[in-house]
């Protein structure tokens, strides 16, 4: 199965929030708390072993906290296959490949056990 690939993506400073839409119609809304807290790179994810988890839309559901760790301040592209998100403390280590964003989403139709979360 290949992963869809986004169509448009938007940065939405108000909400704090990032915003894709994907080529399948899907629309992802991932707050920036919970894509700071999913970063893969080895760093963030606590070792090279630890690298290559699946994704967690657990993430998105605990409480936000403003402040320069868990602010987006820069999307850009690596090549055609992933994110890399730039925060406010320059943390910027992380790829997020289209498989792991799609998984990360937290709609009720991807991830339906968020009410019990
Ligand atoms: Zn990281
Ligand atoms: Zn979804």
């Amino acid at each position: 199965m290949t992963a869809p690939r986004p169509k448009e993506i938007t940065l939405d400073r108000t909400r704090r929030m990032l915003v894709v839409g994907w080529q399948d119609g899907h629309l992802s809304e991932y707050g920036w708390r919970g894509l700071r807290a999913s970063c893969p790179c080895a760093e963030c994810a606590g070792g090279d072993e630890n690298m290559g988890r699946p994704p967690d839309p657990r993430e998105f559901f605990k409480t936000d906290s403003p402040g320069p760790r868990n602010t987006l301040n820069e999307v850009g592209l690596v090549g055609n296959y992933a994110l890399t998100l730039t925060w406010g403390d320059g943390h910027h280590a992380g790829i997020f490949n289209w498989a792991f964003l799609r998984g990360l989403c937290p709609c009720p139709q991807c991830f339906p056990s968020q009410s019990s979360v």
